[in-house]
């Protein structure tokens, strides 16, 4: 190379047309440019303010700009550099300058700020420009083009110059180009080829590789999952390996090339690591990447890639790859239009072909199968399906258009066939008849059917299966003259394992329950489940002599724990029992007639079970009269209830002294008169109506305990029954403070009764639930100690301050040496654990001796005084 022409060139790159161009492109591209000479140093001024060049400076640092103007080599044909600073919103790129033979003779530092990028918060100065990475892409394309565009004239100048200078050069120059035009018209002659246009496509790719002496020339394409790219076409110089097989689904993140745009890579660049690695690892050491595009968007890339050996590219050689990509771009773009055509036949082929439903196209005349698709050939794969389908396909009586629920015997598979007279492509009249399998949709319907008489949860059938079931057995009996059962179980509280527990663990403790009862011998299958926690067994005529074990088989099963991941659960059942067919005339009253003997069991006292007994249809009868009034009580505000106290006595000296009263309500109802709390509370819990009762005492029986604080008995303390179901609300607490803070009554003088019944089943929640109640400075105590599942553990783990010994172990403690050792055992433990004790149901004097010799502190019962109205209590204990 001739340095004087160098020298010209560069010289006169520093002018003021420079300058104008990088102001009015700097303004119209919202960035920032910088003209270096590559041995002058800065060739243009800054283009804007003052505080703009201040920023661009620090941010633009001195070695990152170095370090731009060193990647560009003379001979590498890579127009545009990217950098990276440590900002992610500021954007740095090189774009060279280059002389006629590709050398570099000067290069613009382009700086971009991206809005989308920016920090939140971030102070810039006013003045600065902003764009995009999109924008700022397109705006170093444009600025690329318009320096290739403004030297292009030179560099031309400056080639002929640099040919007739050397004639040597000049006769190499001629001699290639011979070539060249041998090679284009060979490849010309391929472009008017029919071939399809891979074939085309390597017969150029030979040609061009030869000529660029490559040792390897390949087209590479991206998958329609964008995904994936694969080397289609490839040429390979003799002697060498081919690079194809290594390029099957290759991700193209893992081509750097692949970006849309092109890439001129010679031997001595210095690359971005991405390059570097792709070029390391498959041994290339110069290639030439172009995207070809279709639709805007890059559909292949062809490569020229020299292996092995290093290269060099000239701008020759870079345009005549160009050539190349275009010639391929027009091959690519001639079959396109061309196939659309062509193929639609085919593609609607490929649709129906894969198309979900089978189709057939038919000629009754000549019995031929003109068309049939995979679908149908896959549908009807059994040998007696096809040749039976075959007759319905050409079965000239089938005028109808739709035959729905078609049964292939052979694989037992369903489908509707819709028949339709066409006319086909040589105008004859045919038989088109698609074929849609209705298999699982009829399975999914008989699903469903079933579905209709199986309880989802535990999988037993349910109430409409069990009276469907008691029916067809009561015929059969009937019948046969034979007896048969039907049992009908309850959960007793089971409403309170789940107020309690949450649903979750009552529906596993359901599931869990079903299936044991289930499993029991000669019950299998015959178990439903005919409400929530309701259960029912038909004991059929052939197992009707196992009736009774079949009874304590599911009575036993109850006696224990439930253990559910490792937790024990209890709960009882109360179970009704109706023989038939007796006198009955149809099934039809059995069902009320085990209602009536499982409410028999229930009122006397759960966890039992009772036969039919035609006298309970009245209790029954009177039961639903007695909730309605209930609902209509609470419904009513309440008035028809009233708290009554019973004293409790506290033994100061061994003389019993009151100290306060349970309050223990009353129904005066309009219909019944009084009723009793045992009567109604149940009923009350169940209804849900127990919340509304529980609130109106609470309230009640503080505001009186606050009259009798306040007029002479600040010691007097009450103590309020509290439901579980009440006390698992999520706002009880609330509910407490509201009441302690309307009343104004002295915390410490509140004692609220609880059971056991959640602590068995969920001692965590119990003793959250307590020591809230205790956080108010209110008072716990435990009732009806000794009944149940008592243990000896609740009072170690509950906070309590009082136990309430139930009232059987004192009226049994004369005669019944347990009771006594239990109320001792009781009571020593309480004291050690400085736990209050009470007894319950006091009646004789005598009893008051005995628990004389124990620790017992707190006592109450008949024997003082029963409970009194609100009225006799203030009268006699005021
Ligand atoms: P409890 O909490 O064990 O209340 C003591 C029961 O024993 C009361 O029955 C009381 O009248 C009775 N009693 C007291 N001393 C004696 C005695 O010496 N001998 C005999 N045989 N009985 C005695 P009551 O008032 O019929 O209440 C029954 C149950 O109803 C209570 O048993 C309690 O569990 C419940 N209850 C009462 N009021 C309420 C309330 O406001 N809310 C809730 N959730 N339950 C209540
Ligand atoms: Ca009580
Ligand atoms: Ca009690």
């Amino acid at each position: 190379m001739d340095s004087n022409n160098r020298v010209a060139i560069e010289l006169e790159v520093n002018n003021e047309a420079m300058q104008s161009l990088q102001d009015s492109f700097c303004k119209a591209n919202n960035l920032y440019l910088m003209c270096v000479g590559k041995s002058q140093g800065q060739l243009t001024t800054f283009s804007g303010t003052k505080p703009e060049e201040n920023f661009v400076d620090y941010n633009f640092t001195a070695e990152l700009r170095r370090e731009i103007i060193d990647s560009f080599v003379d001979g590498n044909v890579e127009n545009v550099i990217e950098r990276y600073g440590t900002e992610e919103y500021l954007l740095y790129r090189g774009v060279a300058i280059r002389g006629g033979a590709g050398e570099c003779i000067g290069v613009w530092l382009c700086f971009g700020v991206d809005k989308e990028k920016l920090p939140i918060g971030i102070q810039l100065p006013e003045e600065i420009r902003l764009t995009t990475a999109d924008s700022f892409d397109k705006s170093i394309s444009l600025i690329e083009n318009l320096t290739k565009h403004y030297f292009a004239e030179k560099i031309k100048a400056q080639a002929l110059k640099l040919k007739l200078s050397d004639e040597k050069q000049a006769e190499i120059e001629i001699e290639s180009r011979l070539k060249k035009n041998e090679i284009m018209t060979e490849i010309l002659r391929d472009m008017e080829s029919e071939d399809s246009f891979a074939d085309i496509a390597n017969n150029i790719l030979g040609a061009a590789g030869r000529y660029l002496e490559c040792t390897n020339t390949a087209l590479l394409q991206i998958n329609p999952d964008g995904v994936d790219a694969d080397m289609i076409c490839e040429w390979v110089v003799k002697g060498r390996e081919a690079l194809s097989p290594k390029f099957k689904q290759v991700p193209v993140i893992s081509l750097p090339f692949m970006n849309g745009k092109p890439y001129t890579i010679s031997s001595d660049a210095v690359l971005p690591e991405l390059f570097e690695v792709f070029f390391i690892k498959h041994e290339i050491k110069a290639g030439i990447f172009l995207p070809i595009n279709v639709n805007d968007s890059a559909a292949m890339y062809l490569c020229f890639i020299s292996r092995g050996q290093e290269r060099k590219w000239s701008v020759e050689d870079l345009r005549f790859a160009n050539d190349i990509k275009r010639i391929l771009h027009s091959v690519l773009l001639k079959k396109i239009t061309a196939n659309s055509l062509a193929s639609s036949y085919s593609a609607l082929e490929a649709i129906l072909q894969n198309a979900g439903y089978g189709v057939v196209v038919a000629d009754l005349d000549t019995k031929d199968l003109l068309y049939k698709n995979e679908t149908f050939s896959r549908m009807f794969d059994n040998e007696i399906d096809r040749l039976a389908i075959e007759e319905i396909i050409f079965d000239k009586r089938y005028t109808l258009s739709e035959i729905n629920g078609y049964s292939a015997n052979g694989s037992g598979k369903w489908f509707d066939i819709s028949i339709a007279a066409i006319e086909w492509v040589d105008g004859r009249e045919v038989r088109l008849l698609t074929f849609y399998d209705t298999t699982e949709l009829r399975l999914y319907q008989k699903k469903v059917e079933k579905q209709a008489q199986e309880d989802v949860l535990t999988g037993l059938y349910n109430r409409q299966a069990c009276e469907k079931d008691i029916s067809l057995e009561f015929h059969v009996a009937k019948k046969l003259n034979k007896e048969f059962a039907v049992l009908m179980l309850d959960l007793d509280d089971f409403a309170s394992v789940n107020e309690g527990l949450g649903y979750q663990i009552g529906d596993d403790l359901l599931e869990y329950i079903a299936h044991s009862i289930n499993d029991i011998s000669y019950i299998n299958g015959k178990c439903y489940r005919v409400g929530g926690d309701e259960f029912a067994v038909i004991v059929d005529h052939a197992n009707f002599k196992n009736l009774d074990m079949i009874i304590k088989r599911i009575m036993t099963l109850f006696d224990n724990p439930w253990t559910l991941n490792g937790q024990e659960y209890y709960c009882t059942v109360s179970m009704g029992c109706v023989k038939g067919p007796g006198d009955l005339e149809d099934s039809s009253a059995i069902l009320t007639r085990l209602n009536i003997a499982l409410h028999g069991a229930k009122n006397r006292g759960k966890n039992r079970f009772e036969f039919y007994d035609a006298n309970s249809d009245a209790i029954v009868a009177e039961k639903v009269k007695l909730e309605q009034a209930l609902r209509r009580a609470v419904e009513d505000g309440c008035k028809e209830f009233e708290v009554y106290y019973q004293p409790i006595m506290e033994f100061v000296n061994s003389i019993p002294t009151c100290c306060g009263a349970e309050a223990l309500i009353r129904w005066n109802s309009l219909e019944y008169g009084l009723v009793l709390p045992d009567q109604f509370i149940p009923q009350a819990e169940k209804l849900k109506l127990i919340n509304t009762i529980g609130q109106h005492v609470l309230e009640e029986a503080t505001r009186s305990c606050k009259h009798w604080n306040d007029f002479g008995h600040p010691e007097y303390k009450v103590n309020v029954n509290l439901s579980v179901v009440q006390l698992t609300q999520v706002d009880f607490i609330d509910k407490l403070d509201e009441v302690l803070k309307e009343t104004g009554i002295n915390p410490n003088n509140l004692t609220l009764e609880v059971t056991e019944s959640l602590a068995i089943n969920d001692m965590d929640r119990m003793v959250a639930i307590l020591e809230g109640i205790r956080s108010r400075g209110c008072r716990v105590a435990l009732d009806d100690f000794g009944t149940g599942y008592s243990s000896l553990n609740y009072i170690r783990t509950m906070p309590l301050d009082t136990i309430k010994i139930d009232r059987a172990f004192v009226s049994d403690m004369n005669s019944d040496h347990f009771s006594e050792l239990f109320v001792k055992t009781i009571s020593e433990l309480a004291d050690s654990l400085d736990v209050d004790v009470c007894v319950e149901g006091v009646e004789f004097d005598k009893q008051i001796d005995m628990i004389g010799k124990f620790s017992v502190n707190l006592a109450q019962g008949f024997f003082f005084d029963k409970p009194l109205s609100k009225d006799d209590f203030e009268s006699k204990y005021l």
